[in-house]
């Protein structure tokens, strides 16, 4: 199963078949929408909105809380949906897609009309005006969403997006579609107890090109979650209609581990940033980069961790710290980005293989390369998976160049005991986001905006910024008082000109003196043009 937009030969088929890809079992089809449907569903969508667009702030939070309620109420259902859907684990089902999304929920809805509030700013010369920065809904706003957070996909970019008093359709990834409809289910429920139209939130399952005709289909914006190479095509289709983009793509990492940093901090971090959600992050750290001094003790610490860790099927009852992974190319690029790295010399100190006795073929054991080099493929290609690899850096600036040398700048982390120099290496690194003495926790930050430079995108989501995006950002001059003066430009008059000039002169000139001349100046033309 690929993205079958690529080619208008193939033949796109009418459904989806899922499994669960821990277990490999067959879970049953769901349809791959056409792109008329996908056009009746924005359709929908958009008279959906038309009312919700109106509705006061306090409308719009007692919807969002109903949905944390829900959440709450329902998270073990919804975890459950997700690990079949992902193969992941429970545990990381409800820190990495319950919690960041009730917290989100929470952010907006104790911050979120602060931010959409109309603001009154200085009108600067024209005082006579009042000026306004208003935050108007756009109206439809299409999601795509790749497989690795089922559910946090969903509605990360939905929250602020209905929020904002839009109408949302999310087109979910082939990978993940058997959940979309009990997710559907879900918040069709939510709506429903609201009095709202179950066609503001539309969850659509199918392929690349039920993707390709959200994007063409009219909707007013697109947020795009998922690989750089897809990224690209939204983004020329998207440049046929203006439709505006968001682009979340992938990342490649670096994680900074300085010669004082609290070793055990750093180890901890980088286990979880290497094997959550079996490395299917696009925060995990791609290339953990280590100073000399600690390299060994820090390998031999991520080592233990890592071999105690229990890999299986994550709904079959048992403790279980990684789980499968979701697509199998996905695994097939793991595969081979760690046996090009083992014959390019680096050393591999805990997994390295597919798991062959467990319940399918998507489980990669948690594995980790050390003395990884630039001209591995695993330094500079995306892994996606459950590796972790490990370079030798000799001091900070070859740890900052080597963390910018990368087509990617979604995140990164710095670990040292010394608040300045953490700071120092932080401020090198190109990337959305930094942090220091942890690893993705801006994410759990909703104040901060979430986004990457150079391939992993642009725009932003989370944040002020993440709710605006959502916006028309509007620009209003109003009336400060009834003085109805009509400004007679035209017809033009002789010495206009002159008087333009002069009266910027007076406005901008610098220092007295010159100011002074440009007044008179002022006068002189002000004369002749009453004369002439
Ligand atoms: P993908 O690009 O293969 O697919 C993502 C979505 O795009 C799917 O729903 C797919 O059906 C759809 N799609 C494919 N072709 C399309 C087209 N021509 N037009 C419109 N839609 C199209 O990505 P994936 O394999 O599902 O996800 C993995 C990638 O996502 C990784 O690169 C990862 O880093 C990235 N990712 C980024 C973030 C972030 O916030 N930056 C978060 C999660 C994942």
């Amino acid at each position: 199963m690929s993205a079958p937009a690529e080619s208008l030969e193939y033949e796109i088929p009418a459904t989806i078949p899922c499994s669960d890809p821990a277990t490999g079992e067959h879970l049953g089809e769901v349809p791959a929408l056409t792109p008329e449907q996908v056009s009746e569903r924005i359709a929908r969508a958009r008279v959906a909105q038309e009312s919700w667009r109106h509705t006061p702030f306090r409308e719009r939070r007692k919807v969002l809380r109903h949905l944390l309620d829900m959440l709450l109420e329902h998270a073990d259902a919804l975890c459950e949906e997700i690990c079949r859907d992902a193969g992941k684990t429970l545990d990381n089902a409800m820190l990495g897609e319950i919690w960041p999304i009730a917290e989100k929920l929470r952010w907006t809805i104790a911050h979120g009309e602060q931010h959409l509030r109309s603001e009154t700013v200085s009108s600067g010369l024209l005082q006579h005006k009042r000026a306004k920065v208003e935050y108007h809904p756009l109206g439809v706003v299409g999601v795509i969403t790749p497989w690795n957070f089922p559910l946090q996909n969903i509605l990360g970019p939905t929250i602020p997006a209905l929020f904002a008093g839009n109408a949302v359709i999310i087109k979910v990834s082939e990978w993940t579609s058997w959940s979309a409809e009990p997710f559907q289910r879900f918040l069709d429920r939510c709506l429903a107890d609201c009095g709202y139209s179950p066609d503001l939130i539309q969850i659509i399952t199918g392929y690349g090109d039920t993707g390709a005709a959200l994007v063409s289909g009219g909707v007013d914006k697109i947020v795009f979650t998922g690989s750089m190479r897809n990224g690209k095509r939204v983004l020329e289709q998207s440049a046929k209609t203006l439709t505006p983009v968001i682009l979340e793509l992938g990342g490649k990492d670096p994680m900074i581990v300085c010669d004082d940093a609290d070793l055990d901090q750093a180890a901890h971090a980088a286990v979880s940033a290497a094997f959550i959600a079996s490395g299917q992050m696009c925060l995990a750290a791609e290339r953990v980069l280590v100073f000399d001094a600690v390299y060994d003790a820090f390998v031999a610490k991520v080592q233990d961790i890592t071999l105690r860790l229990r890999q299986d099927a994550p709904l079959a009852g048992k403790l279980v710290d990684v789980g499968a992974m979701t697509m199998p190319a996905q695994v097939e690029i793991v595969e081979q980005l760690v046996q090009d790295a083992l014959a390019k010399g680096a050393s591999l100190k805990a997994g390295g293989k597919r798991t062959k006795r467990k319940p399918s073929k998507h489980f990669f054991e948690p594995t980790i390369l050390a003395d990884v080099t630039d001209e591995m493929r695993i330094m500079n290609e995306e892994t996606f998976g459950p590796v972790m690899a490990i370079t030798r850096v000799h001091d900070e600036d070859e740890a900052v160049r080597v963390a910018n040398a990368s087509e990617y700048g979604l995140s990164s982390s710095v670990f040292s005991k010394d608040p300045v120099r953490a700071r120092r290496i932080a401020d090198q690194i190109v990337a959305g986001s930094t942090c220091i003495n942890d690893w993705a926790l801006m994410y759990m930050v909703q104040d901060l905006p979430f986004g990457g430079v150079k391939g992993s995108g642009f725009g932003r989501l989370n944040g002020r910024e993440g709710l605006r995006a959502c916006t028309n950002v509007k620009a209003v001059i109003e009336d400060r008082l009834p003085l109805h003066r009509a400004i007679k430009l035209f017809p033009g008059r002789r010495y206009d000109y002159d008087v333009t000039r002069e009266g910027v002169r007076l406005l901008y000139a610098k220092g007295a003196g010159k100011k002074f001349e440009a007044l008179v100046e002022l006068g002189k033309a002000l004369r002749k043009r009453a004369l002439s």
